[in-house]
């Protein structure tokens, strides 16, 4: 039978120095995340669910509760947590251990694609082949993921966030590259057309045999900024059959709210200067999710590596 070599095993005889290249920036990889507490992976499979204005304001929350939190955010296509977290302007700074991540107002670190762009509207210059553009951004979006994590200055961190492109190949990327297993937050809404695409990216999850693993329910009612007023926005129950499906419990509900979305996008996100409004209330609920969240390291003989097998699927209101 044909025996397959490691990287370990490969003949150095080829002068690439190919071997020396992936052990290095493994070895980088590994150190830098040394001082990072936990890493979050903030997931969806589904574009515009709300994943990078969870993010914003996750980070937000965990930041007015005096967490040291960087977020990273690797999406080529949509980067937005710079201009959700007010990072954008001063060139970046390059130093001999790494770029330096601007800080936000709320004192959260930042590292994104969009920081790269020159001007705000301009599209990205990178050099494209004329074919195989699919295989070619994929590439470059696990590149510029690996690069964002081993070559960004983030240095002592509690949580490091990082919004993780659409796609169901995109969290994979994420797993392999990181050495502990990140905690996983699967973003959903309660519409239809979401669930299965998001079901599929909790599929990839549980074969990587992430510890811990939660779902964030977005827009899962309708809150009027003027009177308070609380209805219905999706009639569907798409995320009780996600969790149901799924076996994860819901570790956050958050309700679609105007102004959430408006200040969000203008670099205000609102969850940590209200602890005690609703949205406050959900994403200091999710904080606690992620402080308590297993790392794998308890992990008995028994093999309790089942995300959500500690308790069975929840969907009620975070308290
Ligand atoms: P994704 O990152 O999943 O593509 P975004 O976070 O960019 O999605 O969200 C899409 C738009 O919806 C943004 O303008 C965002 O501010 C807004 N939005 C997301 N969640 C909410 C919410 N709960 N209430 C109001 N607006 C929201
Ligand atoms: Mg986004």
């Amino acid at each position: 039978m044909r025996k397959i070599r490691t990287y370990n095993e490969v003949d150095h005889g080829t002068g690439s120095q190919l071997l020396e290249q992936v052990l290095e920036q493994r070895a980088r990889l590994q150190e830098r995340l040394a001082s990072v507490g936990r890493v979050v992976a903030v997931a969806s499979g589904k574009g515009g669910v709300g994943k990078s204005a969870v993010t914003a304001n996750l980070a937000g929350a965990m930041a007015a509760q005096g967490l040291r939190v960087g977020v990273l955010d690797a999406d080529l296509n949509g980067p937005s947590l710079a201009r959700m977290l007010q990072v954008r302007g001063p060139p970046l700074e390059d130093r001999a251990h790494g770029v330096v991540p601007p800080t936000s107002p709320h004192g959260v670190k930042v590292f994104s694609m969009e920081l790269l762009q020159g001007q705000e509207n301009a599209p990205l210059r990178w050099k494209e082949p004329e074919t195989d553009t699919f295989l070619w951004q994929s590439s470059m979006e696990t590149t510029a993921l690996r690069e964002f994590l081993a070559d960004v200055e983030w240095g002592e961190l509690d949580f490091l966030l990082v919004d993780v492109p659409p796609g169901t190949d995109k969290i994979r990327r994420l797993l392999e590259l990181v050495p502990d297993p990140p905690v996983a937050l699967i973003v959903s809404t309660p519409a239809e057309i979401s669930r299965a695409v998001v079901l599929r990216s909790i599929g990839l999850i549980r074969e990587a045999e992430v510890p811990a693993a939660g779902i964030v329910a977005n827009m899962t009612e309708y809150l009027c900024p003027d009177c308070g007023h609380r209805g219905t926005l999706f009639r569907g129950d798409g995320i009780r059959r996600l969790a149901e499906e799924s076996g994860l419990n819901v570790w956050a509900r958050i309700p679609f709210d105007p102004s959430l979305g408006e200040e969000t996008d203008a670099g205000a996100p609102p969850a940590g200067r209200d602890p005690e409004g609703l949205i406050g209330r959900a994403f200091a609920g999710l904080v606690d999710r992620l402080r308590e969240a297993p790392d794998g390291s308890e992990r008995g003989p028994g093999g309790e590596g089942d995300p959500g097998a500690d308790e069975s699927p929840r969907t009620e209101e975070p308290s």
